[in-house]
């Protein structure tokens, strides 16, 4: 049976027990093809997002990209999930359709963000661990009834020198990860396990791979300690790249880095890798992505336990939100900007992309933001 038609099946499925339920979405949603669209923006963040294209930041606004993001033609087809923020949630069409049906009509899967963002570390030095687990267990379960199967919380690392992140920093956000995601499972969500590294900084590719490495360790240490069932769980990492303020280097060489250190500290149990974009352009994340995959093939499947996709917020919207610029008659061209993300994105998971997409207008501008919020 296909991951499609087990999607189907188990939407009409009463589960002996919600486990089964947890490892099937998280498997659809790793489906080889297909991946995430991050629009969880808070209402802040997307505040910022709109003033950018001189859009003023009220609830109609933020309900007709959404709008145009979720109905644009063709690009369900290349997505397993979206990311929604709470007010987005319980918002619908204009013509009055929940965005959550809209989802599952074309197949895709409803996340919602349930972190509240972060705070200063007391004592270190400008590190933040993520808060949110007060009534976290009563959020979900709401979520869970208004049609949310997944759910994504961001914790967030910095680069700097020999000091940074520093031991209270990596402990703190792998314990707060682990109780976010058992609080999920509890109550049927799937927990998308985001440990960021900022790629803020002048580090070489060889530091990130490193602090990726001691990063990702602590968390799945802290998820067995927490009893969480890695099957029913996705990881979302940064790709190991070198500082914003170090010289690029090639996709073949992320890849391999990547997957590396990947390949020495994820668990083979968990379904799916699906990658933040961290401030990448559009194109590079895509390109990046694909030289993973194709890397990865090279292993083997015997070597490869998971599939690698993307959970991408900044690389899927950007073109499609100039070329929106808040004006009705520009709908249709937006959507046709996400719908060749969208693509470029399905086929990059497979190691396929060709590049057809890279002569979009804007795909290659770096989306680089100095300590970016969510
Ligand atoms: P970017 O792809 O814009 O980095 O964000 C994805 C996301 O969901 C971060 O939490």
């Amino acid at each position: 049976m296909s991951y499609v038609e087990n999607f189907e099946t188990a939407l009409n499925k009463n589960y002996t027990t919600p486990y089964h339920e947890l490892i099937r979405n998280a498997a659809y949603i790793g489906t080889p093809g297909k991946g995430i669209l991050a629009a969880d923006e808070s209402t802040g963040t997307i505040g910022k997002r709109l003033s950018s294209i001189d859009v003023e930041n009220t609830e109609e606004n933020r309900r007709a990209l959404r709008e145009l993001l979720f109905t644009a033609p063709g690009a369900l087809e290349c997505l397993s999930g979206v990311i929604l923020f709470e007010e987005t949630l319980y918002q619908t069409t204009r013509d009055g359709v929940p965005f959550v049906d809209v989802l599952a009509a074309g197949g895709v899967l409803a996340g919602i963000k349930v972190d509240k963002g972060t705070v200063v570390l007391s004592g270190t030095d400008g590190e933040t661990t993520t808060q949110g687990h007060d009534g976290l267990g009563q959020r979900c379960a709401k979520y869970y009834a208004a049609g949310a199967r997944f759910a994504k919380w961001r914790a967030v690392l910095s680069i700097a020198g020999d000091s940074k992140p520093s031991e209270l920093a990596v402990a703190a956000n792998a314990q707060g990860l682990a109780r976010y995601a058992i609080i999920c499972q509890e109550n049927g969500l799937v927990p998308i396990v985001e440990p960021e590294i900022l790629v803020d900084g002048d580090h070489t590719v060889d530091r990130c791979a490193d602090v990726t490495e001691r990063v990702l360790a602590a968390c799945y240490m802290a998820l067995n300690d927490h009893h969480v069932l890695l099957e029913g769980t996705l990881l979302k990492p940064n790709m190991v790249t070198p500082g914003s303020d170090s010289e690029k280097i090639s996709p073949e060489f992320v890849a391999e880095h990547t997957v590396r250190a990947l390949m020495r500290t994820v668990p083979p149990a968990v379904p799916a890798i699906v990658f933040l974009s961290g401030g990448q352009s559009e194109e590079e994340a895509t390109v990046n992505l694909n030289a993973m995959n194709v890397a990865a093939a090279r292993l083997g499947e015997k070597k490869k336990p998971w599939s690698l996709t993307f959970s991408f917020g900044r690389a899927l919207q950007q073109s499609t939100l100039k070329a929106w610029g808040g004006k009705e008659e520009n709908v249709g061209k937006a959507q046709a900007a996400l719908l060749a993300r969208c693509m470029a994105n399905s086929q990059a998971t497979l190691g396929v992309y060709a590049g057809d997409a890279a002569a979009g207008e804007g795909v290659s501008e770096s989306l680089h933001v100095k300590d970016y919020k969510y």
